[in-house]
Formats: C-alpha cells, sequence, structure tokens
C-alpha cells in the first residue's frame, strides 16, 4: 500500500512539473545568425590566441536547441525563429542585416506568443584587441528590455529579466551586469536588467520579452569553456536551465 501511495505521489508531482507551462507559447530568437561569412558581416564573433573562431550566432542557436525541449517538456508550445546556421530573411550578407531583424520580428508576433525570448552573448574588446579574449572581464549577465516604462509589458518584462539574471547567476556562479551608463541609450533598472532602444525590444510594447545577455563569450576563462565541447555544452545547459527556472517562476506567480 505504501509503495502504491509513494508512486500515485511521484506521478502526480511529475504530473503537475509536465502541466506547469501547458497553454503558453514561448517565441526563442537564437540572435544573429553564425557561421565564419555571416559573423563577419555583423562582426559577433571572437579569435581566440589560436586564431579559432567562435560566433554569437552559433553559440545562441546551440542553447536554443537545449531550451527549447526543456520548455516543451513543461508543456509549453515553442517555435524558433531559425533551428539552422540560416538568417530567417532571405537575404544574402551584401544585403546587411536590418531585413533579418524585422523576418524574426514578424514571424515571432505572428505566433502571438506570451513570451519572447531573444538570446544573446555579450563581448568586451580591449583596446586593439578586438575580437579577442580580454582577461579583465568580470563574468556577469544582463537582461535588456523595452525602454517604455508605460508599455503595457514593462512591469512583466522586468520582472521576467530580474529572474532570469538572478537565475543565471546562481546556477553559473557568475556576477550580474549592473554598470549605469555603459550603454548611452539605456536605463539600469535592478538586477541587471536594462531599458534599452532596440528592435527587438522596443517593438514588443504589449508582450512580455526579454533579451538575454548570457555571459561574456570573450571572457578569458569563458573562452577555455567555449574551445573544450564538454564545458561548452555544460555552460549552454545550465545557461538553459536557468531560463527554463526563470520562465516557470514567472508563470507560476
Ligand atoms: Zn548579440
Amino acid at each position: 500500500m505504501k509503495i502504491s501511495i509513494s508512486i500515485f505521489f511521484i506521478l502526480l508531482c511529475f504530473q503537475l512539473r509536465a502541466e506547469v507551462l501547458s497553454g503558453k507559447t514561448i517565441v526563442i530568437d537564437p540572435g544573429h545568425i553564425g557561421t565564419s561569412e555571416w559573423a563577419l558581416v555583423s562582426k559577433k564573433y571572437i579569435l581566440t590566441d589560436e586564431d579559432q573562431m567562435i560566433t554569437e550566432g552559433e553559440l545562441t542557436l546551440e542553447l536554443a536547441l537545449v531550451l527549447s525541449p526543456l520548455l516543451k517538456e513543461l508543456g509549453a508550445e515553442v517555435f524558433l525563429t531559425r533551428s539552422k546556421l540560416l538568417p530567417v530573411a532571405d537575404i544574402k550578407p551584401e544585403d546587411g542585416l536590418s531585413g533579418d531583424l524585422k523576418a524574426r520580428y514578424d514571424y515571432s508576433i505572428s505566433k502571438k506568443p506570451q513570451l519572447f525570448l531573444s538570446l544573446h552573448f555579450d563581448t568586451i574588446y580591449k583596446k586593439d584587441r578586438a575580437h579577442y579574449p580580454n582577461d579583465s572581464i568580470t563574468q556577469s549577465a544582463k537582461v535588456f528590455i523595452t525602454k517604455d516604462e508605460n508599455a503595457l509589458s514593462f512591469e512583466n518584462s522586468k520582472e521576467l529579466g530580474q529572474s532570469i539574471t538572478n537565475e543565471i547567476s546562481s546556477k553559473l556562479e557568475i556576477g550580474i551586469d549592473e554598470r549605469p551608463g555603459w550603454w548611452w541609450d539605456s536605463d539600469l533598472h535592478e538586477d541587471g536588467v536594462y531599458g534599452r532602444e532596440l528592435y527587438l525590444t522596443k517593438n514588443f510594447p504589449d508582450t512580455t520579452h526579454a533579451l538575454v545577455e548570457g555571459f561574456y563569450y570573450n571572457q578569458a576563462q569563458e573562452v577555455k569553456n567555449l574551445v573544450d565541447p564538454i564545458k561548452r555544452s555544460l555552460r549552454l545547459k545550465l545557461l538553459a536551465t536557468a531560463i527554463t527556472n526563470s520562465v516557470v517562476q514567472f508563470f507560476s506567480d
């Protein structure tokens, strides 16, 4: 009897966890495109000291492909703006990237999501050392949301953003980026959440959103993690778990 009651509670807990995101539509946008060809257009890449290229567009896609099944397992309907190392719009490198941003927006809004997550990583370059590892960065996470405090999505996006930076900080054991005035056009709120007029923040006045800058991918120690396939996969799994926990927390409140 005892055993069957235990099994019943295990199944009940599993069922409750499985349903926690049911009925929620989430769009994940893996930022940039990846591949050396596109990374040279966007300048979103770093070179290791051995001249190995690490592109932001590949990191964001790898993260999205780990995050998406975690959210689906909890019942969410999940859409990705891209699932390959290709632009979302039908563009060529010489066309520039603005068409691709618009295509990401158009696709995302067409899904009428409760949540829009754009995934990114950041860099800080040392003078004359553009695109190379920087050993003076304190590793930290931050989130950008709309700058418009009157937007319907502002408060929810701020709450979600704070939860994301706190979860990332705790799971990856890194800091929260809270340098006021670092970006000329940004307002710092609490817990590393900045209001900023980016295409994929300002155009979601009614939809809860977060543009997540997971960590600095040219921080010298992080570069060592990212060139090691096992450590790279572990870092991205921790990040995906942190974001999943925040999303669950957000919808549970
Ligand atoms: Zn980015």
